[in-house]
């Protein structure tokens, strides 16, 4: 269950949409549209501290909660420093954002018209050869997994 003293937040300046964040039914907290959000938008920007892939490995490493954004072969992003509020938007094999990189940026867009009220998801594609996390998003197409299966 979610802690009573932790109070996530979106950072306005880094959302297009109204959009807010509470208790998911997917896991612990979540964003949710607080207004209808066309299809091909851009939503929100991903912040965070811009780390390398040997800091990312030491902050990864036995961690249970863990915010990192690949952003290349080298970088990643640590949503839990800075983060715009994007790093608390959950995973679901069917979901309706995806995210752009340009220049290093991660910008997230909508895949279709999301109704005021939905939750917003992404698809994490966590490879296949690391660790497995079980997926409990409750598509009809879940694959039981957030890893990619291929
Ligand atoms: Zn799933």
């Amino acid at each position: 269950m979610a802690t009573k003293e932790f109070k996530p937040k979106l950072a306005p300046e880094h959302c297009r949409f109204r959009l807010k964040v509470r208790e998911s039914k997917i896991h612990r907290w979540g964003v949710f549209a607080d207004e209808a959000i066309p299809p091909r938008r851009r939503i929100m920007e991903y912040t965070g501290e811009m780390i390398s892939r040997r800091e990312t490995k030491r902050r990864a490493d036995g961690q249970e909660l863990i915010y990192l954004f690949t952003v290349d072969s080298y970088w990643c992003k640590d949503g839990s420093v800075g983060g715009s509020g994007a790093e608390f938007i959950n995973h679901c094999c069917e979901p309706n954002v995806e995210a752009r990189v340009v220049d290093r940026r991660i910008y997230y867009h909508s895949l279709r018209e999301i109704a005021a009220g939905e939750e917003l998801t992404i698809d994490y594609c966590f490879a296949k050869d690391v660790e497995k996390h079980v997926c409990q998003c409750g598509a009809r197409n879940c694959r039981g997994t957030i890893n990619l299966l291929k």
